[in-house]
């Protein structure tokens, strides 16, 4: 299969190299020359353009720029397909992308792909990336079944759990267990940051190890992407946050006045919580 990639970066440069791997001719699209030039010579890509009009005879388009990037694109790309092409994105927002880009490109699935690491561009483009991981489709009562069809069948071939969600319940999902907890995970680098003491901040810094490196590491990634979540699913975000200010204040006010029943009542309640999220 003809198969396009917009945005070579760290999941279009990933999904090139699986596709690739199972025989489709990938056609990479990127802003820069560079890129291009950087996808063929790594062989990630067998074409790259920055033009979109390179992808007027692929079958099936995956849109991987940056969330802001892709109805844009999309309104671009539309007057250049195929009529009969596919078209599908990886952003990691639904609701405001999958009803309008629907209205554009009738033949349009939404997708997430959930992985990811803190890296970003070509360069961080890997195989694997995938394997085990949850892929949700969000199609909508509009969604062309030909079209759901189309990009399942591809995603099947993918060592992936692929699921199917609302564009607005995967939102209120990911706001959850995604997007709020860069915000946490960044207030996490900065409260340790904040040591005053040259000396004693050098020593937190030796004395961080893998509880330090887990809870740091989505506050410490792609800020293009996590400004993008927040303003994209900004109701669903700062729900999620307001929720976690309300623990954060309960667990100041037991330490605070030593209750500490309380605090540890609160501390069982999320460990056993945990189990139904990290398996
Ligand atoms: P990335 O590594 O920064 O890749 C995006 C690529 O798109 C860049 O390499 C860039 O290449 C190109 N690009 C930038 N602006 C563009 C524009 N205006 N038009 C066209 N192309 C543009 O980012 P990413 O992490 O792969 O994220 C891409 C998409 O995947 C986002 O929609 C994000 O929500 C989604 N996603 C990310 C993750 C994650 O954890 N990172 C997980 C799941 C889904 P050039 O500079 O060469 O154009």
């Amino acid at each position: 299969m003809k198969i396009g990639i917009v945005g070579m970066g760290l999941i279009g440069g990933s999904l090139a190299l699986e596709f690739g791997d199972r025989g489709h001719e990938i056609w990479g699209v990127s802003r820069k020359e560079s890129t291009c030039e950087a996808a063929i010579a790594q062989n990630v890509v067998s074409h790259a353009s920055t033009e979109l009009s390179s992808l007027s005879e692929v079958e099936l388009v995956v849109l991987c720029p940056p969330i802001p990037a892709v109805l844009p694109t999309l309104e671009k790309l539309v007057q250049v397909l195929a009529p009969e092409a596919i078209v599908t994105d990886v952003a990691s927002v639904k609701a405001p992308i999958v009803a309008k880009a629907t209205e554009l490109w009738p033949n349009f699935v939404g997708g997430h792909p959930m992985a990811g690491t803190t890296e970003s561009g070509l360069q961080a483009a890997h195989r694997g990336l995938f394997t085990g991981a949850s892929y949700v489709l969000t199609p909508i009562s509009s969604t062309s079944p030909r079209a759901i069809e189309g990009v399942r069948s591809l995603l099947a071939t993918l060592d992936v759990d692929l699921l199917s969600a609302t564009p607005e319940a995967h939102d209120i999902a990911v706001a959850a267990i995604s997007h709020a907890p860069v915000f946490v995970s960044a207030s996490a680098i900065a409260a340790a940051s904040s040591i005053s003491d040259e000396a004693t901040l050098k020593l937190a810094q030796m004395l961080a190890s893998s509880g330090f490196r887990d809870t740091s590491r989505i506050g410490g990634g792609n800020s293009e992407l996590g400004t993008a979540m927040a303003k994209f699913n900004r109701e669903e975000v700062l729900r999620s946050l307001q929720i976690y200010r309300d623990c954060l204040n309960d667990c100041i006010a037991w330490i605070d006045r030593e209750d500490w029943d309380s605090l540890r009542d609160f501390l069982d309640d999320q460990k056993q919580s945990r189990s139904d999220f990290v398996v």
